[in-house]
């Protein structure tokens, strides 16, 4: 079902909302990023957030148990009603892979109490490669903007809530996929784990772990404990880790499994497309771009799988060589 907005009732749409539910959406600060708002005029439409949503339901720092008194306490999942406005498809597609792997209540609570809001993509910058990752769709509502008015579609019920009282579209509109995005080719990255290609990157790697803070489908995290003097009160946070630095696999007596800043690079470009596949039958990389756009050394893995071997080059299903 479509529901349809005047563009002109936009902003009272939003200040609608915020009558009842906490309103998140993209701003420009010193970044862009997505963030509670007061008004609709705070809003920035015009791109892809540098910062992604995922800090909304994974903080950086998270208390998730209290010790009082020698006694824990585990912390009990928000229950406060949001909406978050403006999640292009790539950020909605990376919320569809973090709902596959966090299943504790801190995470599903706020979940649970969420009704996601996506907007088209109107202008894809030269990082994005989101056409190349087979998005799916999945939202509670979708906005897609034409002259005068926004067409919406409606994927929850949670959704249909927000927009009952709207006229329903006579004539429903296609979403198109947004226009020139770069393009990630096929290429079986499997049997390329050892090509030396991968090496000007990894020397160009600072380990900064930027790329991971900003992909909006990382979610690895340590576990910090701050105790008090008197040994018997403190607090256990759970804060983001990166794949990136050498200390994420640190073991005991001082080992680490991925040494090589090689590895490490690897890592997370195998990890997004080839080791959760595997598991999940989806990438884990919803071609955002925000590694690439981040990275200070503009490493670019993207150009890189291009220009693999293009004999190396399989079908994406069915793991065949092309004739
Ligand atoms: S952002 Fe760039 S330099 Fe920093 S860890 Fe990632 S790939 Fe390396
Ligand atoms: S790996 Fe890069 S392009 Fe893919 S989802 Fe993460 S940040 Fe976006």
């Amino acid at each position: 079902m479509q529901k349809v907005l005047s563009k002109a009732q936009f902003p009272s749409f939003i200040e609608g909302l915020l009558k009842s539910y906490e309103v998140y959406g993209p701003v420009k600060d010193k970044n862009t990023k997505f963030q509670k708002i007061g008004s609709s005029k705070e809003l920035y439409l015009d791109t892809v957030t540098e910062i992604p949503a995922k800090n909304i339901f994974l903080p950086e720092h998270e208390v998730i148990v209290e010790f009082k008194g020698g006694k824990a306490s585990e912390r009990q999942g928000d229950t406060k009603k949001r909406v978050i406005f403006g999640l292009r498809t790539c950020d909605l597609n990376a919320l569809q892979i973090l709902d596959k792997v966090m299943f504790d209540p801190l995470y599903l609570t706020k979940r649970k109490n969420t009704v996601t809001i996506g907007l088209f993509c109107e202008h894809p910058d030269e990082f994005c490669f989101c056409n190349s990752m087979e998005l799916v769709n999945y939202y509670d509502l979708f906005f897609y903007p034409q002259k005068n008015e926004y067409y919406i579609s409606v994927g929850s019920a949670k959704g249909l809530a927000l927009v009952k009282g709207l006229p329903t579209a006579k004539k429903e509109v296609k979403i198109p996929h947004p226009l020139n995005t770069k393009v990630l080719e096929e290429k079986n990255i499997e049997k390329s784990y050892r090509n030396k290609i991968w090496e000007a990157d990894a020397e160009k790697c600072l380990s900064c772990s930027a790329c991971t803070v900003d992909c909006p489908t990382c979610n690895c995290f340590d576990i910090k404990d701050q105790l008090e003097m008197n040994l018997k009160d403190g607090k256990r946070s759970r804060c983001h880790m990166s794949c990136q630095l050498k200390s994420f696999t640190r073991v005991a007596g001082g080992k680490s499994y991925r040494d090589a800043r090689l590895s490490r690079f690897k890592h997370f470009v195998y990890h997004k497309l080839v080791y959760y596949h595997k598991h999940q039958g989806r990438y884990m990389c919803v071609g955002c771009g925000r590694c690439l756009r981040v990275c200070p050394t503009k490493i670019d893995w993207v150009k890189t799988i291009n220009l693999l071997d293009s004999m190396e080059t399989i079908k994406k299903k069915g793991g065949k060589k092309k004739e």
